[in-house]
């Protein structure tokens, strides 16, 4: 029988529901083009990646698959929280290396990927836990919440505090955060980040910090991971993926930190940390081992270096589309220490309707702010995880036509069909 508390409608309710969403999102784009076979559409909606794997990576994902396919050198299950030498080089080549972090392999967990590392470390948690959420915030944070049926606290992100919110009013016991934040691509500074740190630790909240864009952080001084802040270790879980920065979006390979330190209420040290081994030992055992020999290679010096380049062509990405976008006086943020360029509607549209005029006049095609939460109503997020000549092309077909332009800029109607679906 199924649980009586968890309905479907708690989601089909949710603005934010984001299968309902992909699907609008596309029924309308489909719609366009039935309509105006001859118009291209430029996809900028989704968070996929576009660059094919580092040779590194391909390299050792195929001398992995051939170490399986070969009597001698075949291996079968390993060590459920991943393979050793891939959280020892976490340890080192990303936190060690890289930003003067010291973690022990112990506190390192890998998983298929951040998304289910998110939504899954809130079973560690008591069911009646408050969780505190960006507002807009990635969906995914929304949903695993409704799924636990937890209530929700939102810290409202708007264009006057800079999208960064401020520690919860009241007492929350878990705050997900993510810089460089999807959707709005904002990054948070170590003083804002301290003041998450200070509250969490006053009254023994976790944090749960997403980090799958950090190495987008280009702007010196800007902390790549929570445990730059002092204290953070005592109250911050962070989460990374190696799909965004190495093309692993298909091989599915992620980790989760719980540091020995991290306590809340009544536990001890090391008992989250111990807890989570269990729940991987028994929910999970592991992601596919040819999979993680890849991200060991994605972490050497070539790998990092190859990867490096795919990080860079998605912020000249961002940058010549943010650049295309102001030229004409539209309202960019982010896109800069992150893939996600957040608009700004021109006029008082919704986000709908700047979805709609963005696609009907230039071809382009953005998710909806208010997908996001409410606070997102009136943006549309484009990502600069695509094909260089789709953003130049994306980017020409915006510029040529200076009609379309002024249109965007000044709210005229085109046509009765435009009127139309925009008053929809
Ligand atoms: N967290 C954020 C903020 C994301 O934008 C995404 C993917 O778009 C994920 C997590 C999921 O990453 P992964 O592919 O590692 O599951």
């Amino acid at each position: 029988m199924a649980n009586k508390n968890l309905s479907l409608n708690r989601f089909t309710e949710y603005p934010t529901y984001l299968q309902s969403v992909c699907k609008k999102v596309l029924s309308k784009v489909e719609a366009y083009k039935s309509s105006h076979p001859q118009k291209k559409i430029f996809m900028r909606a989704f968070g996929d990646t576009s660059q094919p794997l580092p040779t590194t990576v391909v390299r050792a994902l195929v001398d992995a698959a051939n170490r399986l396919g070969a009597p001698h050198t075949y291996t079968g299950y390993e060590d459920p929280t991943g393979n050793p030498r891939l959280r020892q080089a976490i340890c080192t080549n990303y936190y060690q290396k890289k930003k003067s972090i010291d973690l022990d392999p112990e506190e390192v967990f890998i998983s298929d990927g951040a998304q289910s590392a998110s939504v899954n470390i809130q079973e560690l948690f008591a069911p009646d836990s408050k969780v505190a959420l960006q507002n807009p915030t990635y969906p995914a944070f929304v949903e695993g919440t409704l799924l636990a049926d937890r209530q929700i606290i939102n810290l409202p992100c708007h264009e006057e505090n800079d999208f960064m919110p401020k520690p919860p009013e009241e007492k929350v016991d878990l705050i997900y955060l993510c810089f460089p934040n999807n959707p709005t691509g904002a990054v948070a500074t170590s003083e804002h980040l301290q003041a998450f740190v200070d509250y969490a630790r006053s009254c023994q909240a976790v944090i749960i910090f997403d980090t799958v864009y950090s190495p987008f952080i280009k702007t010196p001084n800007i902390p790549q991971s929570i445990y730059e802040i002092e204290g953070a270790k005592e109250c911050a879980i962070e989460i990374g993926s190696f799909s965004k920065w190495a093309s692993f979006t298909g091989l599915r390979v992620g980790w989760c930190v719980i540091p020995e330190a991290l306590t809340i209420n009544n536990t001890v040290a090391g008992e989250l940390n111990e807890l989570w081994r269990i729940r991987h030992a028994i929910k999970f055992w592991g992601t596919a081992n040819v999979a993680q020999h890849g991200a060991i290679a994605a972490l050497s010096p070539a790998g990092q270096q190859e990867c490096q380049g795919i990080v860079n062509y998605y912020l000249q990405n961002a940058r010549l589309l943010r650049d295309a976008l102001e030229t004409i006086g539209l309202k960019c943020f982010g896109g800069i220490d992150s893939p996600f360029i957040w608009l700004k509607a021109s006029q008082s549209l919704s986000s709908w309707q700047f979805f709609e005029q963005m696609l009907q006049l230039t071809g382009i095609v953005g998710v909806p702010g208010c997908v996001f939460g409410n606070c997102g109503e009136g943006y549309l997020r484009l990502g600069a995880l695509g094909h260089r000549e789709e953003i130049e092309a994306a980017i020409d077909n915006f510029c040529s036509s200076n009609y379309q332009k002024s249109y965007l800029l000044s709210n005229k109607r085109v046509s009765g069909s435009y009127k139309t679906s925009l008053s929809k």
